[in-house]
Parts: structure tokens; sequence; C-alpha cells
């Protein structure tokens, strides 16, 4: 931290507002994955974070590539990884996606719809295609047998129909992958999610008689945002699924087990800097004005507007955007104690740009340095940097051998 402190100094001299993402924390929370599940492949969520630097410390740590878009499973190839390790999945792929993604990925079918845009490619290709499906599954994440409607995936039951009567030649069915909810931290509400999801996989294969090769089970694991909640029990969690994958991979020893992960893996890597450029009272109520706040890191502004207009005193949660309420620790690099009682606003000439109202904090001028935590999953990629046409935070790579990277 003391390191880390020096290094934000320096760097806040040459820039107003920045990501600074440290690499020792991504290689913790990725080994820490690794460790509790050893017989599971892990993916990166790349949506949570592209950062090229960033993408290239979790695959060094042996992850594979959930890929949400053509771009990722183009910067996941260009950046090495293998076919086989890169897997894309998203809603609505067009048939440009579809042919320009087919060599350079597995494809996770997302409707019913897609798997015959993908048969129509293979057809013209004159190759049969293994995919993967996403399946909507019949029962709900913290439980009960009940499935929901989701723009997500397939129904159950349509699979089966499906599969029944089949007539995409050049399709195989692969693979399966389930995603139904991120940001939990109930260890024992995941466990019983796994274990559906292998109970899931058993009934595919026996109603359809498909043998697959690999099984995706999603994510599902949060972090901690703030001191009120409990980190995640993740050594739960690893010995629940190694107890049920233990007969699992016994039954089916070439089926390959994969979970993902953007926030665990990099969320806790990334802090937000930015520098208070004017302060002044109104009315009696003082005024911290800063570099790049809901255009430069949106969530801690969207986290405001969200308890504006909720009557709810814990909204539920709106992934990605919203999480929690008091989801952003805001800190300063002064030691002093908090004598000031001040409200957090961006240099936005917009009303929304508010982080935090009426806060204690040390007493602030401008030229001082602001830290916001959780920045390292959905913050700089979910920010509006064109908003107004401001210079954009820099994203700086601290590597673990501590060589600063600067992408502008
Ligand atoms: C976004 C997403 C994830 C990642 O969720 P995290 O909470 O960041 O781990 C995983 N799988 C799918 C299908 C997703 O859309």
């Amino acid at each position: 931290m003391i390191k880390q402190k020096e290094i934000v100094t320096k760097l806040a001299a040459e820039y107003d507002s920045f990501y600074l993402y440290n690499e020792d924390i991504i290689i913790e929370s990725t080994q820490k994955l690794k460790m509790n599940f050893p017989r599971v492949e892990f993916l990166y969520s790349m949506k949570c974070n592209a950062n090229p630097s960033v993408t290239k410390s979790v695959f060094a740590a042996g992850f594979g590539a959930d890929a949400a878009s053509l771009g990722e499973v183009n910067t996941a190839f260009e950046a090495g990884l293998p076919k086989g390790k890169i897997f894309f999945s998203a809603p609505g792929k067009t048939v440009k996606d579809i042919k320009a993604a087919i060599g350079k990925s597995h494809l996770i079918a997302d409707s019913i719809g897609e798997i015959e845009r993908i048969q129509s490619v293979a057809e013209e290709l004159n190759e049969t295609v293994e995919i993967g499906v996403r399946i909507n599954p019949d029962f709900s994440f913290r439980g009960g047998n009940i499935g929901q409607p989701s723009k997500f995936g397939i129904d159950e039951e349509q699979i089966y129909e499906f599969v029944r009567s089949n007539n995409c030649k050049n399709i195989m069915i692969a693979g399966l992958h389930v995603h139904v909810q991120s940001q939990e931290l109930d260890a024992a509400v995941i466990a019983g999610y796994h274990e559906n999801v292998l109970s899931l996989a058993e009934k595919f294969q026996k109603v359809t008689g498909i043998k697959l090769k690999y099984l995706n089970m999603g994510s599902g694991m949060g972090i901690h945002y703030n001191k009120d909640s409990q980190p995640l029990d993740i050594a739960f969690v690893g010995k629940s699924l190694e107890q049920h994958l233990s007969p699992f991979c016994e039954k089916y020893p070439d089926m390959r087990i994969m979970i993902e992960s953007g926030r665990y893996a990099v969320g806790k890597s990334g802090t937000y800097f930015t520098k208070v450029l004017d302060k002044k009272t109104s009315h009696g109520k003082t005024y911290l004005i800063l570099k790049n706040t809901l255009n430069g890191f949106i969530r801690p502004s969207m986290e405001q507007f969200v308890l504006k207009y909720s009557a709810d005193e814990n909204p539920a949660a709106g992934e990605p955007m919203f999480t929690c309420r008091s989801a952003f620790e805001i800190f300063t690099l002064k030691d002093e104690k908090p004598e000031e009682t001040v409200t957090l606003v961006g240099n936005l000439c917009a009303a929304a740009d508010v982080i935090a109202e009426d806060i204690p904090m040390p007493c602030l001028n401008p030229g001082d340095i602001i830290g916001i935590t959780n920045a390292g999953s959905y913050a700089a990629v979910l920010s509006p940097f064109q908003f107004s046409s401001h210079e954009k935070p820099v994203e700086i790579f601290l590597s673990k051998d501590d060589k600063v990277l600067v992408i502008d």
C-alpha cells in the first residue's frame, strides 16, 4: 500500500484521472480460484475489463476466454489463445459474427434460431460444426424447480424438442452453457446451483443420448463491495463442487468442466484515481469538483442515481450498472482525520454527476487526490468517456515486477 501511495502520487503529477490495475491482486484472485477448484478450467469473462494488460495477465494464469462479442473473440485469439479455449456466448449473434468467429472459437448458440443460422453457415462451408448451447434451466438460482422467462439461452423443454426433431445436419451439440446470475455472496446458494447444473447435464445426456464434451457452469461468484458484506466463502463452494464432481467425472471422464469469472478475477485489482479541480460553498454546502466522475467511472454516480429514485432502503441489484448501497469506498491519500463534510461532484455540465453527498473527509483542496475502490471490473468499460468531449482517464497497469504500463 505504501508502495502504491508513492506510485499514485507520481502518476497523479502527470494524469488528473486514471485507473490503476494491480497485477499482484489479479494473480492472487486467479490463483485462489484455481486452487479451490482443481478440476475446473476457468474462463475469463472479458466484458468486465478488456484492458489488454489485464486480459493478458488473466490468460497467463491459464484462463480461457468467455467472449461476449466478436471483438472479444478477436482479442482473445490475437492474444494467442487457441480456438479450444475461446467460447463465444452472447444473444443475437449475426451471420457475419458467426462466419468470422467460427474458425476461432466455440460458438455457444443462444436460441433455436441461432442454431439454424450456424447450420446455414456450416452448410455453406460444407463442414460439420460442434456447438455449445446455452440453456435457460428449469430451476432458479436460489433453488426450487421453477424455470424463469429469460432473454438468455434456450428453455430446457425447447432444446429437448429440438434435438428430437433435429434436421440441422451440419451441427453437433458438444457442450452446455448455463449462467443465471452474477454477484452472489452466499456460498450455499452457489453450491446448490452447481449441483443443479450437474444434474441438468446428466439429464440432458440421458434424454438426448448426446455425449457432452464440455459443461460450462457460468459465473455467480461475487466480491464483497463494502465492509458490511462478508466475502464469499470460496473454500466452501470449492469443496462442495469437488464432492459432486468426483463421482460425476468418474462417470464422464472426458468432459471438460468450466467456470466463468469476470469480477472475482479482476474486480478488486483496480482503483480509480481522480483529482480535486475546484472547491466551493453554496448555501452552506461544500462542493469538491473532481475530474471525470460520471464520465470516467460511472458506477458510483449510478449508485447515487438509483438511491435517489428508489424508495427501497436496499434496492435490488441491476448488474452490472448497480450492485448495492456503498459499493465503493472513497478515500484520500491524506492520513488526517475527517474534518469537513463535503459533496463530491464531477466536472461535467450535468446535474447527475454526483458521487457522494455530505460525507466526512479530511480537508481537501485543488490538486489533492481521491481514490475509489472496486474499479477493476465493470468500470472503465461501462463509462461514457465520450460524453462532453472531455479528455478521458488513462488506464495504468502495475505489473508484478513493478513496471508501469500506460494505455491512453
Ligand atoms: C457477464 C457474464 C459473466 C461474468 O460475470 P461476473 O459476475 O463478472 O463473474 C459470466 N457469464 C456470462 C454468460 C456473463 O454474461
